[in-house]
């Protein structure tokens, strides 16, 4: 599995340095609130695990399941919810977990659907972001690194259901998807 990494661009130190700033941040400016954190899976995985422990602070956690890649490295632009949230978020303080922002197709989706149901406040704290990538301007609350365009793998985020598992992100191969 390290053998199809390139270059690894975010440490396993930095990545828990990112949920100790990020945690102690939402933990102030969430005080007075109960938030629910909405994690995007599968990628959130990782990320909300690590993240929520570091937010101290009472809140609830729900998940959805949402895709826009169908397999390939380019986003499709076509967002589909292959799983709903069970809960009801009307005049709730929604946080949204992702694992990384591209197109922004996916987020700019989700937002507005949370706000369609009533949400009180959406706001979206992300691992990754890759602003160069943007087909719709976006700017996520809570961005953990700034990255180049590339197509990363690890903590959550895969290949072909693939490298979730890495403790750290880091560029895929080229030829790891090029041979197929
Ligand atoms: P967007 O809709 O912003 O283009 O992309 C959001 C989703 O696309 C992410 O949640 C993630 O699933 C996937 N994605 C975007 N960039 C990458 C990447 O570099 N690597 C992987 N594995 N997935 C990505």
């Amino acid at each position: 599995m390290h053998n199809d990494i390139s270059e690894i661009l975010v440490t396993e130190k930095e990545i828990a340095d990112i949920c100790i700033r990020l945690g102690s941040q939402l933990t102030k400016d969430y005080k007075d609130k109960n938030p629910i954190l909405i994690g995007l899976l599968k990628g959130c995985m990782p990320f909300m695990s690590d993240l929520s422990r570091k937010i101290d602070l009472k809140f609830d956690m729900a998940y959805m399941s949402v895709s826009s890649y169908h397999g390939g490295i380019a986003s499709s632009g076509d967002v589909k919810i292959k799983m709903d949230l069970d809960i009801s978020i009307k005049g709730r303080d929604v946080l949204i977990i992702e694992d990384i922002v591209d197109t922004a197709n996916t987020i700019v989706t989700i937002v507005e659907l949370f706000k369609h149901r009533g949400a009180n406040s959406v706001k979206m704290v992300t691992l990754l972001d890759k602003p160069e990538g943007r087909l719709r301007p976006y700017q996520p609350e809570y961005v953990g690194k700034v990255i180049p365009k590339a197509f990363v793998v690890g903590y959550g985020l895969d290949y072909d259901e693939y490298y979730r598992n890495l403790p750290y992100v880091g560029v895929l191969k080229p030829e790891v998807y090029n041979h197929e």
